[in-house]
């Protein structure tokens, strides 16, 4: 037992626990970070893949949670310029929905509440005349361009945990929570490793339950907190999501008005697609069993076809994916008007800390994360300040130059890799890349070509680096290469791994 004491040990491998796990490792803690399955599993990959205010939100009076998530995205913006670009919004008017001078008062509210900020202001423009109005109907006149962000989600959770592992936190995927006690003043935590079947037993001096739609089965499961009167509820609201082939050409995201008064994305995705969504619809039973229900599928459709000239049908849909918002519950009886605010509850009745997060968006994660080891700093008298909002991000170290520029440079460097793949690794990994690409000269010296520009350098740098255990860990999470590579890539990458 002595020999596997953490300080700190987080539980879920999700984007707040990863962010939980580099934030107080950052700060000199040992720590441990366990997850059920594999990092960004869960909600963090079903995201809408937005770094945002949440403009609707300002509609709802969250000005605190909308100014938190605008500041968030500028230091995001700053730090993880590998996985996160700027995005041109356009919302579509629809003076049916919400007047104009609506719109544009919470645009000038959203433009400005967030302070300093290097996207550009809001700006209205005339469809008719404009290449945004091209793939839409004729009679949607106006739109209202602004800019959010746009990122890889699941990426984000990964790079974040490699981030905490580089400061000695230890990682453990497939590895399940599956109790905890109090033990001569320290957490006792059983672990279950989900591959081997084994379970291991480790202390920690302080615990966060970071488990996302979790939160309450976990503290239910130990038996832990969960008959505690003050505890916050979670609603857990599912949240659908559909790919198409490509829609129309552009960078640029249209927001699209719906008349239940929500709103729907509509993001160019992997070069090749068009992503849409999202639904909300209440939801019981394992988060990891959710899927597109025939009414969401059809709702998402038919934005589209409210919007664009082109119909789309089910029937055109690539793929689907489907994840659970872990809500703080406020009592709000509409779930799209529930807050998307977060709250960090310490389970006082225990002496060792103890910590649950409920509720967050992934925009705010950093934010939450050092909230959350303030506490904990607090709880166990320690003091070291928080440092996460002027690091960059593992791979985001640039030495001072724009993503373009760091591409132009590594493409100097590799002048053999063809630059589609280049730019691949750059946004997959930035300056990481070198990992696995500093001793080769040629293709030839990433080893076998598992086919679709998938080399063994890579595959080896992701076992070994990014806890890859599985063919899916690779190309669904750590990669999008599953919307892109054919089955004999992936069987060979199967095959690779269990050689
Ligand atoms: C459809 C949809 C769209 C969204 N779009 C956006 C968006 O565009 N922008 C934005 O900012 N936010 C968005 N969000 C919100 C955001 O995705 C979530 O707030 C965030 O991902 C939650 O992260 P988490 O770490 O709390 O949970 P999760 O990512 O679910 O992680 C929890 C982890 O805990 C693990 N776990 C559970 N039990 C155990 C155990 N006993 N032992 C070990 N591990 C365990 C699970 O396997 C899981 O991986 C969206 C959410 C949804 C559902």
């Amino acid at each position: 037992m002595d020999d596997l004491h953490y300080d700190l040990c987080v539980i879920g491998g999700g984007i707040n626990g990863a962010g939980i796990a580099r934030d107080a490792a950052g700060r000199g803690l040992s720590v441990l970070l366990v997850e059920a399955e594999d990092l960004g599993g869960a909600t963090s990959s079903a995201s809408s893949k937005l770094i945002h205010g949440g403009l609707r939100y300002l509609e709802h009076r969250e000005f605190g949670m909308v100014r938190e998530a605008l500041k968030e995205r500028e230091v995001l913006l700053q730090n993880v310029p590998h996985l996160i670009s700027s995005l041109e919004c356009v919302f579509l008017q629809d003076d049916e929905q919400r007047p104009q001078w609506l719109i544009r008062l919470g645009l000038w509210l959203y433009d400005h509440i967030g302070g300093k900020k290097s996207l550009p202001n809001s700006r209205v423009v005339q469809l008719a005349d404009h290449a945004f109005g091209k793939p839409l109907l004729d009679d949607m006149l106006d739109g209202i361009v602004y800019s959010d962000c746009y990122v890889d989600d699941t990426r984000l959770v990964i790079l974040n945990a490699v981030d905490a592992a580089a400061r000695n936190a230890k990682v453990l995927t497939y590895t399940r929570c599956e109790s905890l006690k109090v033990c001569d003043g320290r957490w006792r935590v059983t672990l279950r490793d989900t591959m081997s079947d084994e379970t291991l037993d480790v202390s920690a001096s302080m615990v966060v339950n970071a488990t996302g739609p979790w939160v309450g089965k976990f503290l239910e499961g130990v038996g832990i907190g969960h008959r505690d009167p003050d505890l916050p509820m979670v609603r857990l609201v599912k949240g659908s999501h559909i790919i198409l082939p490509r829609q129309y050409e552009g960078d640029h995201a249209y927001v699209l008005q719906q008349p239940d008064k929500r709103i729907v994305f509509v993001t160019p995705y992997q070069g090749k697609y068009t992503l849409v969504g999202t639904t909300e619809e209440e939801f019981e039973g394992n988060p990891r069993d959710a899927r597109i229900s025939d009414v969401e599928m059809a709702y998402l459709c038919e934005a589209v076809n409210c919007a664009f000239s082109k119909t789309v049908l089910p029937s055109d849909v690539i793929f689907t994916f489907s994840g659970v918002r872990p809500l703080l519950d406020d009592g709000e009886e509409n779930s799209s008007e529930i807050s998307r605010g977060y709250r960090i509850y310490h389970h006082s009745r225990y002496d060792p800390p103890f910590l649950s997060v409920f509720g967050g968006k992934l925009t705010t994660y950093r934010a939450l994360s050092e909230a959350v080891v303030n506490q904990l700093m607090r709880l166990s008298g320690r003091v070291v300040e928080g440092w996460s909002a002027g690091e960059p991000l593992t791979g985001g170290d640039f030495g001072g130059h724009s993503l373009e520029a760091y591409t132009q440079l590594q493409r100097q460097q590799y002048p053999w890799l063809p630059v589609e793949l280049l730019q691949r690794y750059v946004r997959s990994y930035g300056a990481r890349m070198d990992y696995f690409l500093h001793s080769a000269e040629s293709l030839d010296d990433l080893g076998m070509h598992y086919g679709d520009q998938v080399f063994k350098a890579e595959i080896d740098y992701l076992v070994q680096y990014e806890w890859a255990a599985t063919a899916e860990d690779i190309v669904w999470r750590r990669s999008k290469l599953g919307l892109h590579i054919s089955d004999d890539t992936v069987r060979n990458i199967e095959a690779a791994l269990a050689s």
